[in-house]
């Protein structure tokens, strides 16, 4: 049948946007390849990050570029006005925040897909049995069970919104997607620890229910959700008409990485009939980890778990992913029937369900790609060992925090965050903060603990090292005293008394 076809060298277009000369093209794409590794072999003779000067920020700002510009040149703009002065997440010496540090390999495999240019809304092709088969691999990991369903998303942000949805479906009845949430979805509460993601309150916010309707429960010096206080929050709420609908635990927060007790969370999900999602953004991959997997205990039980390869999974940006335990509901909440997206039993337009029945977009790329790549290539075991080791390079900043007089740890070290300070005010240490990055030396980010600034070292890259660790520490030092004089804030015990 295949050979109908077609005369593979007729109709040559003269009107696409093709190169006029594969030749030279494919000289210049080879470089930009080459270069591109090059800038992830060599990254550690770049600082982390670099103030954008205002001339670079400057010679970007062009009227709309009507006409052509040579390929080249627009490459030598991205090499020198871009490349250099990008996140820095890349480099070992990147901690802020949580960011992943990618891969050589996860890059290629982005490159790989954008020659697919495959669209992800659906239909049969095996891109989408990739993303799927992704899907059944996650399904086996946290132990959820056969017909449970799972997609790619930008992050976590959006997973954990879409988690609202179907639980919001799930408790008001499909008609509701109809109807809108109406005077029962106004009777609607969910619970999240004071500690949880801010997303997660913006989530509310985007569903309807408005930010006043997640109840943010107290948490316990380990910064986990006090159970007992959910669940007598829970009863309080239930006492004046309200409908408990959906309870969000955090598996590492975004602060200092806490895991909230899951297992008791799920009891009382059950007793209580309220949707039990988890947000482990960064923490559910820990799961790969045979050491660190029974922190995760009780996650098995989730009805829906949003997390991010893009974070410990190392996958390059943007690689968020909802899985849900009962796919039936979770196509509930989103599927929809369109005479343009009907479903065949044969040709292309076969395969139902379909990704776009389980979010709220159409048009997606292939995210599973890189991911695939990722987890096929290094394999889970070493992935897992990784995520281990940024656990072990956290405790060593802790180590080292501890033996130095002139910080101070401010927040127990549970997974890979280190919140600690240099003894001085708030606001010389987020001078300090802000010197370190500057200086391209390391970059971590900050938050605020019990009142206090502070400096917050996420280990999240594989490139992170021990020596990277020791920079980090000696900047913080360096910078710290150039800001006091030496001058250090003296607290119980008296330093002088060391
Ligand atoms: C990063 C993070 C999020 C948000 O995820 P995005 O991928 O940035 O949208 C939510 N929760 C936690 C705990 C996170 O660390």
């Amino acid at each position: 049948m295949n050979e109908i076809i077609r005369n593979p060298k007729a109709g040559a277009t003269n009107g696409s946007l093709d190169p006029q000369d594969w030749s030279a093209f494919r000289d210049l794409a080879h470089r930009m390849l080459d270069e591109a590794i090059d800038g992830i072999a060599n990254v550690r003779a770049r600082p982390v990050w670099q103030p954008i000067p205002n001339e670079v920020r400057a010679a970007i700002r062009t009227d709309v570029p009507r006409e052509a510009t040579d390929l080249a040149d627009v490459y030598r703009e991205f090499s020198e006005h871009v490349a250099p002065y990008a996140t820095g997440n890349v480099h070992p010496g990147f901690m802020g925040w949580v960011h992943g540090g990618g891969t050589a390999v996860g890059m290629v495999a982005e490159m790989l897909a954008a020659g697919l240019n495959a669209n992800l809304a659906g239909r049969d092709h095996m891109p989408i049995e990739v993303e799927r088969q992704i899907v059944e691999w996650m399904r086996g990991l946290f132990g959820f069970p056969q017909g449970a369903s799972g997609i790619f998303v930008t992050g976590t942000s959006v997973a954990n919104l879409m988690a609202v949805l179907v639980a919001r479906t799930n408790a008001l009845g499909t008609l509701a997607r109809q109807h809108g949430i109406g005077s029962d979805g106004a009777l609607l509460t969910a619970y999240a620890s004071k500690a949880a993601h801010g997303c997660i309150s913006r989530a509310m916010d985007i569903a309807g229910f408005g930010t006043d309707a997640l109840r943010k429960i107290e948490v316990d010096a380990d910064h986990r959700i006090d159970v007992a206080a959910m669940r007598a929050r829970i009863a309080v709420d239930r006492e004046v008409g309200f409908k408990p609908f959906l309870v969000t635990a955090s598996a590492g927060t975004v602060d200092i990485g806490a895991i909230d007790d899951l297992r008791a969370i799920a009891e009382l999900c059950r007793e209580e009939g309220i949707w039990f999602h988890v947000d482990g953004a960064f923490g559910a991959l820990a799961i790969l980890s045979p050491e660190l997997a029974p922190l995760l205990d009780g996650i098995a039980l989730a009805d829906s778990i949003a997390l991010d390869f893009h974070k410990w999974g190392q996958v390059p940006y943007d690689a968020g992913f909802l899985l849900v335990r009962d796919g039936e509901r979770h196509r509930q909440a989103f599927a929809q029937p369109a005479a343009y997206l009907s479903r065949e039993a044969r040709g292309l337009a076969a395969g139902t369900v379909w990704p776009c029945d389980l979010g709220p977009d159409l048009s997606r790329g292939f995210r599973a790609l890189k991911t695939w790549f990722t987890l096929k290539t290094f394999g889970t075991d070493r992935l897992g060992e990784v995520i281990a080791r940024s656990c072990a390079l956290a405790r060593y900043l802790e180590t080292r925090v501890l033996a130095e007089p002139r910080l101070e740890l401010l927040a127990p070290v549970n997974l890979n965050i280190v919140c600690f300070r240099y003894r001085a005010a708030d606001a010389v240490n987020r001078e300090i903060v802000a010197d370190v990055q500057e200086s391209g030396i390391a970059a971590p980010s900050s938050t605020i603990l019990h009142g206090k600034f502070a400096i917050r070292a996420a280990i999240v890259n594989h490139r992170t090292a021990e020596s990277d660790i020791d920079a980090l520490v000696a900047a913080v030092i360096r910078f710290g005293m150039q800001r006091t004089g030496g001058l250090i804030e003296v607290e119980a015990p008296p330093l002088a008394a060391r």
